[in-house]
């Protein structure tokens, strides 16, 4: 069995991270996974990049930390796939299956409106988790959400309470949107991780896409001894 992180950070990337993105590699090695998604905030959220750079300047912060990882992850053996967490006024959605490439080509994303973000990604083959839907916190003003526009919903998040993570789950199978989990891990010593497990070996983020697409993967959810 295969077990793959969907949704951590890398200190890189993302200003509210402790773990390098060569560290985050090796943790999740140690932790018995086959490979992770780096997702760190993207540049409209809490990333180290500055706002007054160029754009490739801050294209070129947001891959770091996935670029250190899979540097790591490529010498170790565990698979590193890239993706980010884009942010709506504290609204998270995890975007998966676009490249530093495309982002090169596409600095308008910092402009659209949220809906014409979600087009954008999936007319260019791209893929939307929402991120901790029912999340509660100081600075989030409201619980946003657009069913018709994520094509999944995680489901589990390490670091959010049973009762959000609950709704969460209510909220994907009202719609029957298809669940996703990960850890939000910032820090490279959470206890609790969640992700995916499948049989598959996957080969890269489109393949990533493909296994949820098909369902044919289990929810991962494990509190690890210290
Ligand atoms: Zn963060
Ligand atoms: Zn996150």
């Amino acid at each position: 069995m295969n077990i793959y992180e969907t949704h951590c950070h890398t200190s890189e990337s993302s200003a509210c991270a402790s773990a390098s993105g060569d560290e985050q590699a090796r943790f999740y090695k140690s932790r018995g996974f086959t490979g992770m998604i780096v997702s760190d905030h993207f540049l409209n959220g809490n990333t180290t990049a500055p706002r007054d750079i160029p754009w490739e300047q801050r294209v070129d912060i947001l891959c770091k930390g996935y670029e250190n990882a899979k540097a790591t992850g490529d010498r170790i053996g565990i698979a590193v796939f890239f993706g980010w967490e884009y942010t709506v006024n504290g609204s998270d959605f995890l975007t998966y299956g676009l490249d530093k490439q495309w982002l090169l080509r596409h600095p308008e994303v910092m402009d659209l409106h949220p809906n014409d973000y979600f087009d954008l990604v999936h007319a260019e083959g791209g893929y939307i988790s929402h991120a901790h839907p029912f999340r509660e916190d100081w600075y989030i003003d409201m619980i946003r959400l657009f069913p018709r526009k994520c094509d999944a919903v995680e489901i589990i998040n390490s670091c959010r309470k049973p009762f959000e993570n609950d709704m969460a789950k209510t909220y994907a199978d009202s719609y029957g949107l298809p669940y996703t989990a990960g850890s939000d891990n910032h820090h490279a010593n959470q206890a609790r991780l969640s992700g995916i497990s499948t049989d598959e070996t996957i080969r890269d983020i489109t393949h990533f896409i493909e296994v949820l697409r098909s369902g044919n993967y289990e929810i991962y959810d494990h509190i690890y001894e210290q």
